[in-house]
């Protein structure tokens, strides 16, 4: 067993992803063009060739999505409060109020029980968030919207190449955005892809990712710089080549973890649900989690929490309201490495780590 400490995120970049880049500063045109086009057509073929619009940000590709949905000020936006905060900051910085609910106890993802309580008059979006890269209860959610009028809108930003029932997640809402933040299955050092099933949306989002204009100096609407470099699309060419080999390998780790873990509740996977294992997240029920993570940092195992407190009792929204599960959650998730670069030996390692935790009663 080696002894270096096994890192929870890292992005793998390699030789060719250096040569793409290099490619871009040798020809000198930086800004969004024929590689943002490029891959933008690539990553269309892993949401069922929906459009898809290159940008800066996972935020920013929510964010413009949900401005091209028309949402703004007096709009209600449903969204869980177990995630991170940018799923509820892209509808705040439209104008909109983000509802926060609960999220079902299983697949950490929002209870579509209690977002069929939550719609009122003014609620025009639910935003299904795929945590961890386990897809939300999508097929539900979107009869609730359906029948209730309201838009679905997925934030995909950690779920790249999940699927529930055979369709990939990306293709089911309005809207969805993914990100390529470094620490994300894949990367394009910042950046973010808003995907649209219809052409009329999608436009509304090339226009507003680039000031309202689709031919130069004829502004549309009033829009945003929010264009993604050629550097950051040559490399997330690359990576979306790496993608598919990565996300198995994801799995083929978690289905070790999973058969190999004992002592902590593993992640339980819907029947219907293809993960993608952003992260692999444990529930450390009956031992204090502060503790746990630093016995297991000495073991040589990083590990992180996603996320330490609601979002809707951060200083940012102020509320108050109890959210049972979301809270109990909060409380006992801990992630654990699950990415491609685990060997054989770290996959040992991190077992043997966590089980000799478990059974001491850390
Ligand atoms: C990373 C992330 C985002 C935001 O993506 P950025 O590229 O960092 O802006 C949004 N929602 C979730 C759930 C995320 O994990």
């Amino acid at each position: 067993m080696s002894s270096k400490q096994i890192p929870l995120n890292r992005p793998d970049l390699g030789l060719k992803e250096r040569i793409a880049v290099d490619a871009v500063l040798r020809e000198g045109a930086l800004a969004q063009g024929r590689r943002v086009a490029e891959f933008e057509a690539a990553f269309s073929k892993t949401v069922s060739g929906q459009n898809s619009i290159a940008v800066n940000s996972g935020t920013s590709a929510l964010h413009l999505g949900l401005l091209a949905l028309g949402i703004g000020p007096g709009d209600e936006v449903i969204v869980p409060s177990f995630t991170f905060a940018a799923s509820a900051n892209a509808v705040a910085i439209t104008g909109a109020t983000p509802v926060f609910v609960d999220i079902e106890p299983d697949y950490f993802s929002i209870d579509p029980m209690a977002v069929k309580a939550s719609i009122g008059p003014k609620t025009k979006a639910v935003i299904a968030v795929h945590l961890y890269g386990h897809p939300a209860q999508i097929s539900e959610l979107k009869a609730i919207c359906d029948s209730a009028g309201i838009f679905l809108v997925e934030d995909a930003a950690q779920a790249h190449l999940a699927e529930f029932g055979s369709i990939p997640v990306g293709a089911w809402g309005a809207i969805a955005a993914f990100s390529f933040y470094p620490t994300k299955n894949m990367t394009t050092g910042e950046g973010g892809m808003t995907v649209a099933g219809d052409e009329g949306l999608a436009r509304r989002v090339r226009l507003l990712r680039n000031q309202g204009m689709e031919r130069r100096y004829e502004n549309e609407i009033p829009g945003f710089n929010n264009r993604m470099t050629e550097i950051a699309a040559a490399i997330g060419l690359v990576q979306l080549e790496k993608l598919a080999a990565w996300t198995k390998k994801r799995r083929a780790n978690a289905s070790y973890l999973d058969v190999n873990l004992s002592g902590v509740v593993v992640p339980k996977v819907h029947p219907l649900a293809i993960h993608a294992y952003h992260q692999y997240t444990i529930k450390v029920e009956g031992h204090d989690r502060t503790r746990f993570a630093a016995e297991l940092k000495k073991l040589g195992v990083d590990s992180d929490v996603y996320y330490p407190a609601p979002v809707h009792k951060l200083p940012a929204y102020g509320l108050t309201h109890s959210l049972e599960v979301t809270e109990r959650i909060t409380k006992t998730c801990l992630s654990i490495p699950v990415h491609q670069k685990l060997s054989k030996s770290d996959l040992a390692k991190i077992v043997h780590a966590i089980n000799k935790l478990s059974k001491a009663g850390a």
